[in-house]
């Protein structure tokens, strides 16, 4: 067991592709910032890449007041190889108490990784984190068990105490350019052959972009729409309010729709302006993701259906029928105010 005194302050895992910085970054800074507060240390940053330094100052007007900088051409691209080594050395050099990362597709390859090689616990996808009064140890929640029951984690031998953790979930730092703080270069040890992956092309996802976390209007679909061609209706139904489609994970099952659309437990959690629910019966897993939106608009078949209670409006209907007179109610109040 390594002596837990030594190690000391709340370390982000600075993640940015291609020269820019994941949105779940600014979310861990704010959270970051808490625990530090709480635990009487310092939040720092840690950024891998090339040519990033630049992004170092933004990190600091996020909240981080030093900045770890590990820059080299051969960390241009993501690799589990390059950036477990680079991250792993860096935490056996300066011994951060507790790093945080993004359950990012990056993050949940990189931090159990990170977590082997220096020997410490990870609980991923954590809904919640918070600092025990008593001890000061960092205390993870997760859902467990499907979703039925949150379970609280900590790490009480091993150190860094380290967690994923899920995005948009946590609240984002304030942006304050009177922000100072200090950029630490990274000495590294770092030879091509540490990396047994070569990155030849990087290719976009070519289907349209969901952004489910910015969205303020998000209209979901699940199985009560009863085929894919339901989804069609409510890309409409989006596309008029300016927002995004959701799903339920049934309906991602059923094939109807990509999984990058999925809302809840185990797809993106969101908090929209207006989320609809159409034809989704309000399953916990299904609620994990959306309950925190602003207003719920439920509409079911099942007067009984379990979205109901979460519901801030419920329409008690057909989606086929109440779909179109909604995608016909804004339509019209979209070309009034044009026109006014
Ligand atoms: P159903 O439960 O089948 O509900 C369909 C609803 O549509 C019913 O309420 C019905 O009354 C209504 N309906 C039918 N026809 C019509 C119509 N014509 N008009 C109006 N209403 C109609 N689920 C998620 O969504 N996201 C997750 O991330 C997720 N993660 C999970 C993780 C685990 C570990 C497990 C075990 C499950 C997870 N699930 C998740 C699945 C979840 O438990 C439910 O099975 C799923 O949410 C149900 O989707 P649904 O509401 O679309 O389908």
């Amino acid at each position: 067991m390594e002596n837990r005194n030594e190690y000391r302050n709340v370390w982000v895992y600075a993640e940015q592709r291609q020269g820019a910085i994941t949105p779940v970054v600014y979310e861990l800074l704010g959270e970051g910032k808490k625990i530090a507060e709480k635990t009487g240390s310092e939040l720092c940053a840690f950024l891998i890449g090339s040519n990033v330094a630049s992004l170092a100052g933004e990190l600091i007007e996020y909240g981080a007041e030093k900045v770890y900088l590990a820059e080299s051409p051969l960390l241009e691209y993501y690799t589990t190889d390059g950036y477990a080594k680079v991250l792993s050395d860096a935490i056996k050099e300066y011994k951060p108490e507790i790093v945080l990362y993004g359950a990012t597709h990056i993050g949940r390859d990189l931090a159990p990784r990170i977590a082997a090689r220096v020997n410490t616990g990870l609980t991923a996808d954590c809904t919640k984190l918070e600092v025990d009064p008593e001890d000061k140890k960092l205390m993870q929640t997760r859902p467990a068990f499907g979703g039925n029951l949150m379970a609280t984690i900590v790490c009480p031998d091993h150190r860094p105490q380290m967690s994923t953790v899920r995005p948009g979930v946590m609240e984002k730092a304030a942006r304050n350019s009177d922000n100072k703080g200090s950029v630490i270069q990274v000495d590294m040890q770092l030879e091509p052959a540490d990396i047994r992956t070569e990155v030849i092309e990087i290719v976009k996802h070519k289907k349209d972009m969901v952004s489910l976390v910015d969205a303020n209007f998000i209209v979901s679909g699940g199985k009560g729409l009863g085929c894919a061609d339901g989804f069609a209706m409510l890309r409409q139904l989006a596309e008029v309010l300016g927002g995004t489609v959701g799903a339920s994970r049934a309906a991602v099952d059923a094939g109807w729709i990509d999984h990058a659309n999925q809302v809840g437990q185990t797809g993106t959690t969101v908090k929209p302006t207006i989320y609809f629910a159409c034809g989704i019966s309000g399953a916990i897993q299904h609620l994990a993701g959306m309950s925190e939106s602003d207003i719920i608009i439920a509409i079911n078949k099942n007067p009984m259906a379990p979205i109901f209670d979460i519901a801030d409006y419920g329409i008690v209907g057909d989606v086929n029928e109440v779909v179109p007179m909604l995608i016909e109610a804004f339509t019209q109040y979209n070309e009034e105010k044009e026109f006014a």
